[in-house]
């Protein structure tokens, strides 16, 4: 049986850059909200190095600790955090019920910040050598690359950026590309193409990554998609830069996604059912956001989020 607890004003989803700002706007309103934490706590922030384009930090801030300043901030002004795992949502009754598996929680509004989490090829080679060789943050395992040469999977702006930054380790970079085209803008792309350090193949998948057995990666089985013809190269790294899932799934049936999966929302961070405005439910950062993606914009849907939580409760009466 799950335990049922007092009704809430308002629960955050997701603990990373948008649901912290909520939350300290939130609590600072004294909504005392609840910040549950997923499986990612602290959102892609803390999977980042340092992060120098936040505005305040002119010489750059850890993610990490940028995380933990947010959290301490937001609970100095009374937010609860605590980890907690979605297993079902209702949002057709109000209040709202969200279940966590061993509680059921009830709240007037729902501030949903749950972000993107990164893509991977999904090969069981490529799981079984997460950490040993395989990563999805250039920026965490950069370093761990230094005299190597590896490999970046992707055509985008993602996959160029990752590629850039890896030259100041790798000794050598060799960028995969499924497509003939790319989807980079055309400044990334050829700035990587320009780079000495950057060798590029097209049409081609990554088959298996090898080095299982060894628990450390060293090389690739790929495929050219063209030919049909399959080679192996040798590289001691691969970094996947082939964009992001949004983490909506458990939302799928209750609000508007699009046609990728991210909650659409309308006036920034108001969500809808069925076309229909769906009062006391916002979605902010990661999850509605395919264009700007960044902390700083995070931050600010995050802090709408809680405006609007805050005008809605006071529609209330509450
Ligand atoms: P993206 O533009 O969606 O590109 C994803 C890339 O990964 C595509 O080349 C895609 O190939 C490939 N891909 C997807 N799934 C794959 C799979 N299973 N196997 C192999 N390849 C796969 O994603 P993104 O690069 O993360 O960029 C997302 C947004 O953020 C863009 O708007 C981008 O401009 C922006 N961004 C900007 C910057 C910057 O300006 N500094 C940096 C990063 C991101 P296909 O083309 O074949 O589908």
């Amino acid at each position: 049986m799950s335990e049922q607890t007092a009704i809430r004003d308002t629960v955050i989803l997701g603990s990373g850059c948008s649901g912290l700002t909520a939350a300290i706007y939130a609590a600072r309103s004294n909504l005392k909200p609840l910040v549950l934490e997923g499986h990612e706590p602290g959102g892609q922030l803390s999977m980042t190095t340092l992060v120098e384009n936040f505005p305040g930090w002119p010489e750059g801030i850890q993610g990490p600790q940028l995380i933990d300043n947010m959290k301490d901030q937001a609970t100095r002004f009374g937010a609860e955090i605590k980890m907690g795992h979605l297993s079902g949502i209702d949002l057709t009754k109000t209040p709202f019920e969200l279940n966590l598996g061993k509680e059921v929680v009830q709240t007037r509004t729902l501030i949903i910040a749950s972000g993107a989490s990164a893509r991977w090829l999904n090969l069981p080679s490529e799981q079984a050598l997460i950490g040993y060789g395989v990563s999805s943050c250039a920026t965490c395992d950069g370093f761990f690359a230094s005299g190597k040469e590896i490999a970046v999977i992707g055509g985008g702006d993602s996959a160029m950026e990752e590629a850039l930054f890896l030259t100041r380790f790798a000794s050598k970079v060799t960028l995969i590309n499924r497509s003939e085209n790319f989807r980079a803008s055309k400044i990334m792309l050829e700035r990587a193409q320009t780079h000495p350090q950057i060798k590029f193949m097209n049409n081609t998948i990554v088959e298996e990554v090898l080095g299982v057995e060894e628990k450390d990666v060293r090389g690739l089985k790929l495929m050219d998609r063209k030919t049909g013809e399959r080679s192996e190269i040798e590289v001691k790294f691969m970094f996947l830069g082939i964009g992001h899932e949004p983490n909506a799934k458990a939302f799928a049936g209750e609000l508007d996604l699009d046609a990728d999966g991210y909650i659409k929302t309308d006036r920034n961070v108001f969500t809808t059912r069925m076309g229909v405005p769906l009062p006391g439910v916002y979605a902010c950062g990661d999850i509605q956001d395919r264009r700007y993606r960044q902390a700083i914009t995070a931050a600010g849907t995050g802090c709408m989020a809680a405006l609007e939580v805050e005008k809605y409760l006071e529609e209330l009466g509450r």
